[in-house]
């Protein structure tokens, strides 16, 4: 089968491997949709740890072929959390499943969904209507991710939430904002993104931090930073009112700094949150997309084959898109 491999760090090729068995646990799952993910993108330039070797893709879902002891009853349509917690780790013991020491994250640590058929734990496997648009289960583990993110930060109805970023992470937690009752602005520099923004559920958008500054000259209660770039971290706090919240949910390159001020943190006591992956979050992610709930349908861009997916996780996304759909069995 077909398999796109980080071969090492700025090294990306779609080859020729063997169709994965399932090992102890496992489910072989035959790939449907497997979305591009900033984070794919951080792992090809090495901003972000990988084995090498691995097939890369961490956002996808697929259909059950085998491993039939999971209870899992092939055809039945699923979606995947990547991340297989240990259980038995000392941030495992106190419910931290999310830093687990042991996790092995499914195409990060071992191979993911960037392929025709990818075997998977089958506890860590979430089932999904037969009758959902096989697009839409790719965008679970995205929504798991930014629904502990908008948990941390707990917006409040009435509350001003600035979104930074206009990817998926930003779109999702501003859908999540609006569903919550607040109101929400979306700081995204791409006029495109700004217009999808408005029509899912923002109250206002800017393309600058002053001309959020126009509109809310004492700042956000909640910034949510889905930009995952130092500047859009080092402006949060200017932002945001006094005794109100950040989330960073944006990756940035280990080893970066970022100018902050504690005294001016300290003096309006904001709370500098971050959020990592998605502990307990996916089972609700897959059950809004199964629903509805959350719009998903506009976030996808287009479909690639495995064929193209090397060379689009090695350059940058075209402007304007959102997100990109790896369809294997294109
Ligand atoms: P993405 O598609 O790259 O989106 C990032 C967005 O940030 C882009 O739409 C870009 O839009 C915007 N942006 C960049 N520079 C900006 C600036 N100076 N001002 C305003 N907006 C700016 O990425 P994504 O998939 O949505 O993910 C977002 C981040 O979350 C990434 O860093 C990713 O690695 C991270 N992530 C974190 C977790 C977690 O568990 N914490 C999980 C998944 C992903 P414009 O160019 O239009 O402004």
């Amino acid at each position: 089968m077909l398999a796109t491999r980080l071969i090492n760090v700025g090294e990306i090729r779609t080859v020729e491997v063997p169709t994965p068995t399932p090992g102890a646990g496992d489910i072989v799952i035959q790939v449907e949709a497997a979305g591009i993910c900033g984070t794919d993108r951080h792992l090809f330039k090495g901003e972000f740890p990988s084995v090498p070797g691995t097939t890369l893709g961490h956002e996808f879902s697929g259909i059950v072929v085998d491993g039939v002891d999971s209870g899992l009853v092939t055809g039945t349509r699923v979606t995947c959390d990547p991340n297989n917690w240990c259980g038995d780790c000392d941030q495992c013991r106190r419910g931290r499943v999310n830093l687990c020491t042991g996790n092995i994250a499914t195409g990060i640590g071992r191979d993911g969904g960037f392929a025709e058929f990818c075997a998977f734990p089958a506890a860590r496997a979430h089932v999904l209507p037969a009758e959902l648009d096989a697009l839409h289960g790719a965008l679970c583990e995205p929504l798991a991710c930014t629904l502990h993110g908008m948990d941390i930060g707990a917006a409040k109805p009435g509350e001003r939430v600035l979104i930074i970023g206009g990817g998926v992470i930003g779109l999702m937690a501003l859908q999540l904002a609006h569903l919550c009752g607040s109101e929400v602005m979306l700081l995204t520099r791409n006029p495109y993104k700004q217009d999808l923004g408005k029509t899912l559920g923002a109250d206002w958008v800017a393309g600058t931090p002053d001309q959020v500054l126009q509109q809310w000259q004492t700042g956000a209660d909640l910034v949510v930073e889905c930009a995952g770039v130092s500047a859009t971290v080092a402006m949060a706090p200017a932002l945001t009112r006094t005794g109100g919240r950040i989330v960073i949910l944006g990756v940035l390159p280990s080893g970066a700094q970022v100018p902050v001020e504690p005294f001016d943190l300290l003096f309006r006591e904001i709370q500098l949150h971050f959020s990592f992956l998605n502990p307990f979050t996916h089972d609700r992610a897959a059950r809004m997309i199964a629903d509805g709930v959350i719009s998903v349908a506009p976030l996808l861009s287009r479909t690639i084959s495995l064929s193209e997916t090397a060379e689009a996780i090695a350059q940058p996304a075209p402007d304007g898109e959102v997100r990109a759909i790896v369809v294997p069995a294109a």
